[in-house]
């Protein structure tokens, strides 16, 4: 049953993998308004709530198993709805097993360092789920298009002869699969908004009040670029999506769709990764006996020596289910606390 539902998965969010090795142009190869048959908002918030329990489930156990990361990459254009991906993807998930970081236009300290430095000091722990909202990929998207940030990266002569973006290309797959081979697995997520669905989230950014602050003229003189981002991000996706950490293109004008795929691809690596509930030990299994029996015996009269028991098959106490009351020799003082 578990392995149909990781198949589904996998079926599911192949037509958003880019293949690695080949050659994406977006407005050819990726629809941003592709839906994969589930017809209204209504039809997906089923799918979307088991994804995001599954994923609960597997990032408690993530965590327990504290041997492998995630990390997950958050590309779009302005209003492609990454704030939205993350609030409601990881809505069921513990906060404390995930960190969400930001990139804006990075600071002078960053700027003294090499480029995926900042990017480093915030990936994720073993155990963790980690979330950029912007990565890496900024250093060849918006660097790209607006030279004069890498003119601001105080690179020395050599490092800005001959092909920067290839360089650059070939050095965040290297790191990611540096990252990938110790036990980090990288979820690359690019959020496939159309111009047109840009355009009508900008204006009920100025229509709505609630939404005004969201909006920034910076946002509109980047729209103006549209062509060279789309132009960036094809090479970027053809160049960096790789076998060990490919990228997923997620339909990005219906929201809830795009948190249904986002939930999908992150699910499918959790699946993957498989990670399991830490084996205890003979030695600890004794010890853990040793300690419910203690507890069986501080049960106050009349109270279920141990009324989990029942409940749990193979309990870790030996034995299993329901014992019998075993304290109450009239040692205890019966109180509470
Ligand atoms: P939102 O607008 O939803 O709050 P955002 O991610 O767009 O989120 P902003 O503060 O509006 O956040 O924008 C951050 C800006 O920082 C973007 O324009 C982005 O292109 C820019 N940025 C990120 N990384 C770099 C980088 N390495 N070099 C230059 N600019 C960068
Ligand atoms: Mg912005």
């Amino acid at each position: 049953m578990a392995d149909d539902r990781a198949e589904r998965i996998a079926e599911f969010i192949e037509p958003l993998r880019v293949a690695p090795g080949s050659e994406v142009h977006l407005a050819r190869d990726f629809d941003p308004g592709y839906k994969a048959g589930v017809r209204k908002k209504k039809d997906g918030e089923e799918l979307l709530r088991s994804g995001t329990e599954l994923l609960a489930d597997y990032q408690r156990r993530l965590a327990a198993q504290d041997t492998y990361g995630v990390l997950v990459c958050l590309q779009a254009l302005d209003a492609g709805g990454k704030d939205g991906t993350i609030r409601h993807v990881m809505s069921g998930v513990n906060p404390q097993g995930v960190r969400v970081t930001a990139f804006k236009v990075p600071s002078a300290e960053e700027l003294d360092h090499d480029y995926l430095w900042r990017y480093a000091r915030h990936m994720p722990a073993r155990g963790e789920i980690g979330i950029f909202n912007r990565s890496h990929y900024e250093e060849v998207l918006v660097v790209r298009v607006h030279p004069e940030n890498l003119r601001r990266q105080k690179l020395p002569a050599a490092a800005r002869k001959g092909d920067v973006w290839e360089r650059r290309y070939r050095e965040i797959n290297d790191w990611e699969r540096y990252l990938t081979d110790n036990g980090f697995r990288i979820v690359k997520l690019f959020l496939n908004m159309s111009k047109e669905e840009q355009r009508i989230r900008f204006l009920k950014r100025i229509d709505v009040p609630e939404r005004n602050w969201k909006f920034s003229s910076a946002d509109v003189r980047e729209r103006a670029r549209w062509d060279d981002y789309q132009w960036a991000f094809s090479h970027m996706l053809s160049a960096t999506s790789t076998e060990w950490a490919p990228w997923y293109v997620l339909p990005a004008d219906h929201k809830w769709f795009t948190r249904i795929c986002a939930a999908a691809v992150l699910a499918h690596t959790l699946i993957d990764i498989d990670p399991r509930y830490p084996q205890v030990s003979d030695e600890s299994r004794k010890q853990l006996a040793e300690a419910g029996r203690e507890l069986e015996r501080e049960a106050p009269k009349g109270a279920a020596a141990d009324p989990y028991a029942a409940s749990v098959p193979g309990s870790g106490k030996g034995g299993g289910g329901k014992r019998k009351h075993s304290g109450g020799r009239g040692k205890r003082s019966g109180k509470k606390g």
